[in-house]
């Protein structure tokens, strides 16, 4: 069996970016279970923030983000992120990542509840399709081995450390091991949990599984973010219709024409995401229907094209003129908050067990992301995993974080007699319905119930479409009864029979095996 130095599981921003570092200190493996480039990166459209502008500084993003997180930001990891997040920008640069440029310099946009212009973007509203592309080429001109179409379905461990990886080549359907000093998940988010949502088809909660099996932390699985503004028309795919929009002047409406923004909110169409998507929920209760509009139409028709041209072709290519027509529009899953508990390093409390990206919880986010974060998040926390692995880090940080943590662990649940058959459909309809963007507790309640009973009937997974069931359900078990047990509001995690924030519940909720 082949040995590794590194093995990273995924092929998005954090494990290609992981990879390319890594390679300068050993052997690489990467596995990924679709194509290369089939991941969230691809689709990110926003941009990456950075505190690069005139009248930015790393202080007022740091400011940003933890406003953001709703008190449970960890302040040490926010202050890296926003330290590093220069330096990392140069990296893609050096990668050859093409940021859009206004007279030579960087070009940067505003998102909601950032307190200046701090976003940079490439191809207007295709920055991840850019960054994707270039790691991927470098990757592809390294030595780094790629295996596609490998699905990781173990952990292997040895005294309770990580020894290598277990994985289904989705091909031919049997089964592969690889051994490594360093693993690293890289396995990006959970939204197709929800039967809305902007992500890939590969997000289905690998990483949160593996990991837990592997007696990792899991935390703060309560906090989903909900994107206000997913295209909402018959037999379209939530497309997501991104947050620069708004940035650049776009107002919501409802079904009346009002602009109801300036009603819920003083930022208005730029308050923070979770108040946006609660707003419209609102509104379209109020009104009967599925959808409100983002109208831009008041934008010159050039801005629209040359500044959004994805977005713009994507809406035509469906008869939506959006520099005429107003784009119909409903919130949808689209980011995992919580995940897999790391510290400053990428370090989980599994010896030569990291995570990076989305998958992983860093601490930055807190309750609620602040918009484009992510990404930026995804480079910083890497480039700290391959310092740590290749001894350069100084003193091992410590995993706790300044407010309190709630240990627990899965609890036994009777099994419900009448429930609906598992499936992905049925799946994804229970959470949007329990455990969406407001919940309480009888739906909760409910949906655990469900997931439980659903967990315990699951037959052994054999192939990729049941491991990725399997892993839905564990993941989606974790977010419930998290959700159950925080019985307050809280950035991204509304509950109607505890609408208030209570400062009992400023803690983190971790899950244990
Ligand atoms: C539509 C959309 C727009 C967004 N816009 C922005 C934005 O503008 N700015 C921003 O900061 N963030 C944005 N985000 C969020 C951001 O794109 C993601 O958080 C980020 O790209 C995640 O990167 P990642 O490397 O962690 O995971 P991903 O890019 O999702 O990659 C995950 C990888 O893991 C692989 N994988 C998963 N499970 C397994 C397994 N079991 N075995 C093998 N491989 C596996 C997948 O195949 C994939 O290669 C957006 C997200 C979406 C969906």
């Amino acid at each position: 069996m082949k040995k590794y130095d590194y093995i990273v599981v995924g092929s998005g921003i954090g494990g290609l970016y992981t990879a390319l570092l890594a390679r300068e200190h050993g052997s690489v493996l990467v596995i990924t279970k679709g194509s290369i480039d089939d991941t969230n990166t691809k689709n990110a459209q926003g941009g990456i923030a950075a505190a690069i502008g005139k009248g930015d500084s790393p202080g007022l993003h740091l400011q940003d983000t933890i406003n953001a997180g709703a008190g449970l930001s960890d302040e040490e990891a926010v202050k890296i992120l926003v330290d590093e997040a220069s330096v990392r920008i140069a990296d893609m640069v050096r990668y050859r990542v093409p940021f859009d440029t206004l007279d030579g310099e960087i070009a940067l946009t505003m998102e909601a509840a950032h307190s200046v212009p701090r976003i940079l973007h490439a191809g207007g509203d295709a920055t991840g399709e850019h960054i994707e592309l270039a790691l991927s080429q470098q990757v592809r001109a390294s030595r780094i081995q790629v295996l596609e179409n490998f699905l990781a379905t173990e952990i292997r461990l040895e005294k309770s450390r990580v020894t290598g990886i277990r994985a289904l080549d989705c091909r031919t359907g049997t089964f592969e091991e690889f051994d490594c000093d360093f693993l690293i998940l890289a396995t990006g988010g959970a939204g197709q949990l929800f039967k809305y949502n902007t992500n890939s088809g590969i997000a289905t909660g690998d990483g949160i599984a593996l990991a837990f099996n592997a007696g990792a932390e899991i935390a703060d699985m309560e906090f989903f973010q909900f994107h206000p503004t997913a295209l909402r028309m018959p037999g379209v795919p939530p497309f997501l219709i991104s947050e620069a929009v708004r940035g650049e002047g776009g107002v919501l409406r409802n079904n009346k024409g009002e602009h109801f923004m300036a009603d819920y909110h003083e930022k208005a169409d730029l308050a923070p995401r979770d108040v946006v998507a609660r707003s419209i929920v609102n509104e379209m209760k109020k009104s009967a229907t599925d959808r409100v509009y983002l109208d831009v139409t008041h934008l010159p028709a050039h801005t629209i094209t040359t500044r959004f041209p994805h977005i713009y072709r994507f809406c035509l290519d469906h008869g939506l003129d959006i520099t005429r027509d107003l784009i119909p529009v409903a919130p949808a899953a689209h980011y995992m908050i919580g995940g897999i508990r790391v510290n400053t390093w990428g370090e989980t409390n599994v010896a030569r067990l990291f995570a990076a990206g989305e998958v992983a919880c860093t601490g930055v986010h807190g309750a609620n992301r602040l918009a484009s974060n992510s990404l930026l998040e995804a480079i910083v926390f890497s480039k700290r995993i391959v310092e740590r692995t290749a001894g350069k880090a100084k003193e091992k940080a410590p995993a706790e974080s300044r407010v309190k943590d709630i240990y627990t662990t899965l609890g036994q649940r009777p099994s419900l007699k009448a429930v609906p058959a598992p499936g992905l459909a049925s799946l994804q309809q229970l959470h949007w319905d329990k455990a969406g963007i407001t919940r309480d507790k009888d739906g909760l309640n409910q949906a655990a119930g469900i997931l439980a009973t659903w967990q315990q009937s699951l037959r052994p997974p054999t192939d990729q479409p049941s491991y990725e069931v399997s892993n839905l359900v564990l993941t989606g078990r974790l977010l419930t009864e998290a959700a159950l047990i925080r019985e307050e509001s809280r950035g991204a995690h509304f509950r109607t029979d505890f609408p208030q924030t209570s400062p009992k519940w400023q803690c983190h909720i971790v899950w244990r095996k």
